[in-house]
């Protein structure tokens, strides 16, 4: 067993400490990466303090993660010693079911093995994240990270990245559309860029004023601030596609609002409590109401190039882990521009 450093949490009410811990030896198709970087994502928030249930503790959190390939096994051909390597937020699948074979592993109807936070294929052993000096992962679903970013901002690719280029893809975001982000986070900041660079008109909707000006460095067209009712209902029915990334509890009905007729609203952030949809927020312009979740390994690496071409990358805080604890309480204030990166040099 390999003897990895990380930081953990003990229970939903404790602070982050150190937590020394072990991986498996590399088996014939695992790859063991040195992580350089591993970005904050709220999800990781909210399964630290247990707001979505059932968080298996102690946690070591992390899922966009940026390392070094430091040796590989014997039968995995794909990656080399020194190579760049990314893992997200899964980090191995049952591989026969529809959804696996069809390349949507986060969809696999088994379970995914998530990065942290869940169980080893043995459905034992509990899994943890990149909060940690080192990381065992199968090939197969490692991705291929290109050595031209800086590897801190390109961490957050392989969890922000991936959940707002998923579903713009999967819902052909493109030229002509109108599209609304909401709330501009990680994952908002990633989906204002990306859709910009896709084509579409891009227009920001936040409760932060002072995030107008970066939301047009990132590429928005056009900035509206929520908490103005006035300012909502003057854009109703303008939206082809809007994408709510939003962590907390917020009016979805106000957002669905700004939907044209057949519109689409893609919900991504997952306020831990309920929200009320009215019927007739759907009914009058046949909207639509969906979700999406992460992506799988195929189109993470799609995604990854697709920046890599672009020269697109997160805008990132790059902090050492032992400010860790009070970085969390600021992307709860959402004081943060617009991802922390872990410096892991610093564990
Ligand atoms: P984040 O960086 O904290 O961003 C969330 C943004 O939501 C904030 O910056 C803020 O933007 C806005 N917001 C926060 N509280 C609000 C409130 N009470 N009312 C209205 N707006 C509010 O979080 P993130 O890492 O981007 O993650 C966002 C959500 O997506 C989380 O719930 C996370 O768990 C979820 N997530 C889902 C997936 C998936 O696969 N579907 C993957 C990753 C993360 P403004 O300042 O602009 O208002
Ligand atoms: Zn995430
Ligand atoms: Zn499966």
């Amino acid at each position: 067993m390999l003897a990895t450093r990380g930081y953990a949490v003990k229970s939903p009410s404790s602070k982050f400490e150190p937590f020394n811990f072990e991986r498996r030896e590399p088996g014939p198709n695992d790859l063991l990466i040195e992580i350089l970087h591993c970005g904050i994502c709220h999800s990781d928030i909210h399964q630290a303090r247990d707001e979505w249930g059932g968080s298996i503790f102690p946690m070591v959190p992390g899922h966009e993660i940026v390392g070094r390939v430091t040796r590989v096994g014997s039968d995995a051909k794909r990656f080399k010693a020194g190579d760049l390597a990314g893992v997200g937020c899964f980090i191995d699948s049952c591989r026969t079911c529809a959804s696996c074979k069809e390349g949507l592993e986060q969809y696999c109807e088994i379970g995914p093995n998530f990065t942290y936070n869940s169980r080893e294929k043995d459905g034992k052993t509990p899994t943890y994240g990149g909060y940690s000096s080192q990381i065992v992962v199968d090939e197969n679903y490692t991705l291929k990270v290109s050595p031209k970013l800086p590897t801190a901002n390109v961490a957050p690719l392989l969890c922000a990245g991936i959940t707002t280029y998923s579903p713009l893809r999967h819902f052909n975001v493109g030229p002509g559309q109108r599209v609304g982000v909401v709330g501009l986070g990680g994952l908002g900041h990633m989906a204002i860029k990306l859709a910009a660079s896709m084509g579409a008109e891009v227009t920001a909707f936040s409760t932060s004023k002072s995030k107008e000006q970066d939301a047009r460095r990132l590429g928005a067209h056009e900035f509206i601030m929520t908490k103005d009712p006035k300012a909502l209902a003057t854009h109703a029915g303008r939206f082809d596609f809007i994408l709510d990334s939003v962590s907390a509890p917020h009016d979805l009905n106000a957002h669905l609002n700004l939907l044209r007729r057949d519109g689409t609203l893609v919900m991504v952030g997952v306020p831990p409590k309920l929200l009320d949809i009215h019927a007739f927020s759907l009914i009058p312009k046949r909207r639509k109401l969906a979700g999406s979740m992460i992506g799988g390994i195929r189109e993470t690496q799609e995604m990854l190039d697709f920046c890599a071409a672009k020269n697109i990358t997160s805008d990132v805080e790059v902090i050492p882990i032992q400010q860790v604890e009070a970085a969390y309480e600021r992307v709860l204030k959402g004081d943060v521009r617009y991802r922390f990166s872990i410096d892991m040099k610093t564990l």
